[in-house]
């Protein structure tokens, strides 16, 4: 069976054609071999009495990860939360975006053990 997907190959999006065994695809004439890797998955951290709910975590994270909890602090601002889901590729990869964009110093990552296997 061919099944008809698309693949990211660096900064260009491939519309490809995929034999059912999963190992090789044909885009453009050219056959690519697909090939699943290890990433990183983080753990994220709130120092809750910091946040002050500017959503900069949240509007930078690269996967789209994080959210406004119901959760609120002491001073009534809700707080980050992570909500992954993995089977769509949602999942935290611990690039420490938030921990850097974060103005109170409020959040940060940890990278776990375990990796996620990607195409
Ligand atoms: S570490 Fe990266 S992927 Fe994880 S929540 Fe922060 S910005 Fe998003
Ligand atoms: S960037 Fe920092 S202060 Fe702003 S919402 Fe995220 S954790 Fe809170």
């Amino acid at each position: 069976m061919i099944r008809q997907r698309l693949y990211n190959v660096g900064l260009v999006t491939m519309c490809a054609r995929e034999k059912s065994d999963g190992d090789q695809v044909q885009a453009s004439g050219k056959v690519l071999l697909i090939q699943r890797v290890k990433v990183p998955r983080g753990e994220i951290h709130v120092i809750e009495d910091r946040c002050k709910q500017c959503r900069l975590c949240i509007e930078l994270c690269p996967k789209e990860v994080l959210k406004e909890s119901e959760r609120v602090n002491e001073k009534g601002y809700r707080l980050p939360e992570i909500v992954e889901e993995p089977e769509t590729g949602k999942i935290c990869v611990a690039c420490g975006f938030c921990e850097l964009a974060c103005p109170e110093y409020a959040i940060w990552v940890k990278e776990k053990k375990e990796k996620a296997l990607m195409e």
